[in-house]
């Protein structure tokens, strides 16, 4: 897969002639979300379905204009569980979910504090996915218990992601997190699992995170840039730089040396040098940098309101690409990481740019 080609794709999308070609999908959700998931040349990529692509698909044929990329696609099929129901009536698929070809995904809690016009962050939606009911509110410890248990006999996932909307509490959502991985561990103890959750006002609740049975953890800034992290995410912006810092620090301390994570967004209006200076120091600390492009998605007010647009690719994979060589000079690999995004990687461009690197 050639590494500009992934970046492309990953901002101007791929143009299905039906959208029941990518049977995993989702449409609104936590973070910047928009995406079908697919394998290109055998390695999963989420990717926005964008009816105006110049990407289409064609025997199972990436293709530019029409003309062959030679590049291989391939749907992520329908997992199984999505067919079953808790004894309440629950949809197992809104539960949880299933992200690329093997990683199951579910926001814990639907809901953030930070939602109101004022203070949300723009390239979120979080809760459009539950006004939508398309899923619910919170999950309980048991739900996700049970879901992953399907999901891991069913259809052989192999990792499990949590992630939050932040609460009004001093842990951020962290305690019910950790709730939550207690109940899988005790149903699937081999399982390895990623939490996500804003820095906690206590530092000691990343502690019982791992207790509980996490094994990585991502504490997701998107931006290092001050003004891009006032005018993008107002209310989660006025958390200062310092205190992600803290709990990055505290969460590698615990979790150890890569297994710690952080999204930076691609395209928020920062400088691009200053944008991979930051990466580099996150790698120096043990925190994986995970590189993604901002997604312009309906229903978010980056959109909505404000017609914001995707990034350059230029500029996405100058970025991916420096980032990708800063990781490979520090041994630091995505799948070394126990869980989550990194692990995972479909959501950035990173892992093919540290091949065309390794491999030029
Ligand atoms: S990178 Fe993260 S959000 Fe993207 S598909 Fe993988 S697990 Fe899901």
């Amino acid at each position: 897969m050639t590494a500009d080609t992934r970046v492309d794709v990953a901002i101007l999308g791929i143009r299905l002639a039906d959208p029941s070609d990518a049977p995993v999908a989702r449409r609104a959700g936590a973070g910047p979300s928009d995406d079908g998931h697919l394998l290109l040349d055998g390695v999963g990529a989420a990717v926005p379905l964008n009816p105006r692509s110049p990407y289409t698909v064609s025997g199972g044929k990436l293709l530019l204009d029409g003309a062959d990329t030679g590049m291989g696609v391939e749907a992520v099929a329908r997992p199984r569980f999505y067919d079953l129901r808790t004894a309440d009536g629950v949809p197992y698929e809104q539960i949880a979910r299933l992200h690329s070809s093997n990683v199951l995904a579910t926001t814990v809690v639907q809901t953030c504090v930070r939602y109101a016009e004022a203070e949300r962050c723009r390239f979120c939606a979080i809760e459009e996915s539950l006004r939508a009911g398309a899923t619910v509110a919170v999950k309980t410890p048991a739900q996700i218990a049970e879901v992953a248990r399907a999901a891991h006999d069913l259809d052989g996932i192999t990792q499990l992601v949590m992630t939050t909307g932040t609460s009004n509490g001093r842990d951020r959502g962290a305690t019910h997190l950790a709730r939550c991985v207690r109940a899988v561990r005790e149903v699937l103890p081999d399982l390895p699992i990623q939490v996500q959750c804003e820095p906690p006002g206590d530092l000691a609740s990343l502690q019982e995170l791992h207790d509980a049975g996490a094994r990585s953890i991502g504490i997701h800034v998107e931006s290092l840039d001050e003004a891009a992290r006032l005018a993008w995410m107002p209310g989660k912006g006025s958390v200062p730089l310092a205190d992600y810092r803290a709990a990055w620090a505290e969460a590698v301390r615990v979790f150890g040396w890569n297994q710690v994570s952080t999204y930076l967004l691609v395209g928020l209006g920062e400088d691009p040098d200053e944008l991979v200076a930051g990466a580099v120091e996150l790698i120096e600390m043990g925190v994986y940098p995970f590189i993604v492009p901002f997604r312009p998605l309906a229903g978010t007010l980056a959109v909505d309101v404000d017609g914001a647009v995707a990034p350059r690719p230029a500029d996405v994979y100058r970025v991916t690409t420096e980032v990708a060589a800063a990781l490979r000079a520090h041994g630091m690999l995505g799948s070394d990481q126990a869980a989550g995004c990194a692990a995972c990687g479909a959501c950035s461009a990173l892992g093919s740019c540290s091949s065309a690197e390794a491999a030029s």
